[in-house]
């Protein structure tokens, strides 16, 4: 597949607005597809009404384009494509590796186990609903053979989903499809081969290589960044209330988030334009200066 133009993405979910951690990440999947001379593509992940906050999509957006971020084509809205959802996990049902689960939080609270990423469902519905439970939600049945790929910033990665995560949900009881479906169906459909992201979404990647071999869609590169921490050595994320970008001081916080990445800070002048502080950090790019956070292995 060395043919393929490569193509990454930035994928923001709008639940506020964009903080230095976002913009480490949207950074470095940037450098990485332009480095590549590839596509760098936006997607809004406004698939959880649930958690939107009003005006957050267009403020990001806004955002992105006073950082000087340039993408191709057209913002795919995660919003628009609940049939495309559906017909996937229609398609998913077919296999019977797809079920209904009629369990509440509380049931599952009560006898799950924590994992890796949340509580392990115990599999109560995985024979059928009974005692006339209805299906609240749709969950993928995982086994134990492991699921590993090669991050390459964070090396080998490798979990047992059925022992670290549990069968997981596709779609929600409150009716929104989960974003371990959305996001791999969208992938797949864009062309996506470059993933980079936050590590705060490696425990995801081994559920959504499992769903992408269910589906047949070819699995892409990742690369997951040690999320950006405060002074406080908290994860600077929108639930943790990090501050928003501010719009001002665009070159010093671009230089801030390049040195953050490795690149060597006396490259960068802060007078420079803006496209050629760009262009001077894709011709330093290198994925390795990126230093890994954490490793699992089988
Ligand atoms: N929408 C996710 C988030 O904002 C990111 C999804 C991804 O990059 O795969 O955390």
């Amino acid at each position: 597949t060395s043919d393929l133009t490569p193509i990454g993405r930035f994928a923001p979910s709008p639940t506020g607005p964009l903080h230095f951690g976002s913009l480490v990440a949207a950074s470095a999947s940037y450098l990485d597809a332009r480095s590549k001379e590839g596509k760098w593509l936006v997607r809004m992940e406004d698939v959880d009404k649930s958690r939107e906050q009003a005006g957050a999509a267009d403020a990001i957006l806004q955002a992105l384009e006073i950082f000087g971020f340039e993408w191709d084509g057209e913002i795919l809205w995660q919003s628009q494509r609940t049939e495309i959802y559906q017909a996937v996990l229609d398609q998913l049902k077919q296999t019977g590796l797809v079920y209904p689960c009629g369990c509440t939080r509380r049931e599952i609270v009560a006898s799950a186990r924590l994992g890796l990423d949340g509580l392990i469902y115990p599999g109560f519905c995985r024979e059928g609903l009974k005692n006339g439970k209805q299906a609240r939600a749709w969950r993928l049945q995982v086994n134990h053979q492991p699921v590993s790929f090669r991050d390459q910033i964070q090396g080998d990665i490798c979990h047992d989903l059925a022992a670290n995560v549990g069968d997981f949900v596709l779609k929600r009881a409150d009716g929104f499809f989960a974003y371990q479906l959305a996001v791999v169906v969208d992938d797949a459909e864009q062309g996506v081969t470059d993933v980079v992201r936050g590590a705060d979404l490696l425990d995801s990647t081994t559920r959504q290589i499992f769903l992408q071999q269910q589906l047949g869609f070819h699995t892409p590169r990742y690369a997951h960044i040690t999320v950006a921490t405060d002074a406080a050595g908290l994860k600077l994320s929108k639930q943790n209330r990090a501050p928003a970008l501010a719009l001002s001081n665009v070159n010093q916080q671009l230089i801030k988030a390049f040195e953050f990445l490795g690149l060597e800070g006396e490259q960068f002048d802060i007078q420079m334009p803006l496209n050629e502080l760009w262009q001077t950090a894709i011709s330093l790019w290198r994925i390795d200066a990126i230093k890994a956070a954490r490793q699992d292995v089988c």
